[in-house]
């Protein structure tokens, strides 16, 4: 079976992480995101939170699954048995960053074969913190996350305040 994760922090999922796994879940029998638990970012969700709020976006994908992590990248891939890491490649600034940490990846696990997906061009410019910027100044942003994420990110962002 080939299986693929797609790791990130997902503080929260957005259209564009969405459209990612769904062009992803076409090339792979299944897909695994990975949820970073990311504790040096100080993510707006805790772990739970990212996994649940993932978990309800994902009901029309039968082959994909969300699962969380706290180590290695390359130590998930391992232990869920995955031959390949998606990762979104926006315009501005993925790139560097994406081919440093696959320089870093391919030494650890020579075997995992990482592959980019171009962001569409209706999310180039749009990121998780982005996102949450412009929530807490008050804007709309039904249009780049599903439902239930918009309704969770202005519940946070108010209890805050
Ligand atoms: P990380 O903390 O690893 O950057 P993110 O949750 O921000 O985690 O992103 C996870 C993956 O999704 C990364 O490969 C990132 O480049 C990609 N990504 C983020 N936003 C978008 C988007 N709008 N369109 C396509 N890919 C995206």
């Amino acid at each position: 079976m080939t299986i693929a994760i797609y790791p990130g922090s997902f503080d929260p999922i957005t259209n564009g992480h969405l459209d990612i796994a769904a062009r992803a879940a076409k090339l792979f029998e299944k897909l695994i995101i990975g949820i970073y638990e990311a504790p040096n970012k100080q993510p707006l969700f805790t772990i739970e939170e990212r996994v649940e709020l993932v978990r309800q976006s994902i009901v029309d994908l039968p082959n994909v699954e969300v699962k969380p992590f706290n180590k290695l990248t390359v130590d998930f891939a391992r232990r869920v048995k995955a031959q390949a890491m998606v990762r979104g490649l926006r315009m501005s600034a993925d790139f560097e960053r994406e081919f440093d940490m696959a320089m870093m990846n391919k030494r650890l696990f020579p075997e995992l074969e990482l592959v980019c997906l171009m962001a569409s061009a209706e999310y180039q410019f749009l990121s998780s913190t982005l996102l949450k910027e412009a929530v807490s100044l008050g804007g709309n942003i039904n249009d780049l996350v599903p439902e239930h994420v918009a309704a969770a990110l202005r519940k946070k962002v108010n209890s805050k305040m």
